[in-house]
């Protein structure tokens, strides 16, 4: 269940949104949104959007992760997207009423803001509505990234690429997932994440504990990771969604 959060920063006397994509719009725009803006504390789990519904609200994380799932007729959940800080799932409804494609769903619990779609829709000016646009734009090239990814590259590469994003896109390197969740969101067997997750704690990259995994070693990690991991952190790093300036971002370069 959803938490409206007593207690977390008043947004009307914040200067810059602590969501990257927020934060890279026009200063007109999210003076249109502040009132509108809601901070939510969501537990993982929680269905933002469901697939073939109505996008009434958007959300743009803060602290937490969003995963985008697909399933198949058989019941089989495989990620399609991950959504950090540096986006928000819903963007389509910026342009006109849309049904979401897929089921975005918390992966990791934190703190979030939404904002009903209608009111983006009225706030965005042509200048704003490019930067949704190059974003949706962006969102694309990473997921013909992660098609080639998944079609070519090997296990142990696709999971230290995979914990290198949700580090980079929750500003944590805590990550608080269970062997489960990452079989679901990677598509491969929980058998096979033990043994591939056991790989690269034996390399010092990652401690895994109890459904907590902690980078050690962001370098041993990047050197087990596929290209993908840089290929994908450059579409994102690209000028005009560019407003990275904290010390994640640049770790990522
Ligand atoms: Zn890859």
């Amino acid at each position: 269940m959803a938490i409206d959060s007593l207690g977390l920063p008043d947004i009307d006397k914040m200067d810059r949104l602590n969501n990257r994509l927020l934060a890279a719009m026009p200063r007109s725009a999210t003076t249109l949104l502040k009132p509108f803006i809601r901070q939510l504390m969501l537990p993982p789990g929680f269905v933002c959007l469901d697939a073939g519904e109505p996008i009434e609200q958007i959300y743009f994380p803060v602290s937490g992760l969003i995963s985008q799932v697909v399933s198949t007729s058989e019941g089989e959940v495989v990620e399609t997207a991950m959504v950090g800080r540096e986006g928000a799932v819903g963007l389509q409804s910026a342009f006109g009423q849309r049904l979401s494609f897929t089921r975005a769903m918390v992966l990791v619990g934190g703190t979030f803001y939404a904002i009903p779609a209608e009111q983006l829709r009225l706030a965005l000016s042509e200048e704003a509505k490019a930067l949704v646009y190059r974003y949706v734009e962006t969102e694309l090239a990473e997921a013909l990234q992660l098609a080639v990814c998944n079609a070519v590259h090997a296990g142990p590469a696709r999971l230290a690429r995979w914990l290198l994003q949700s580090a980079h896109r929750t500003g944590s390197e805590l990550l608080l997932l269970t062997q489960e969740q990452i079989s679901e969101m990677l598509g491969v067997r929980r058998t096979t994440i033990t043994l591939l997750s056991q790989e690269l704690q034996k390399r010092g990259a990652i401690k895994y504990s109890r459904g907590k995994i902690t980078i050690t070693d962001r370098q041993a990690l990047q050197a087990a990771a596929c290209e993908c991991y840089g290929v994908i952190a450059g579409l994102y790093r690209l000028p005009i969604i560019g407003a990275e300036t904290d010390s994640s971002a640049a770790a990522a370069s």
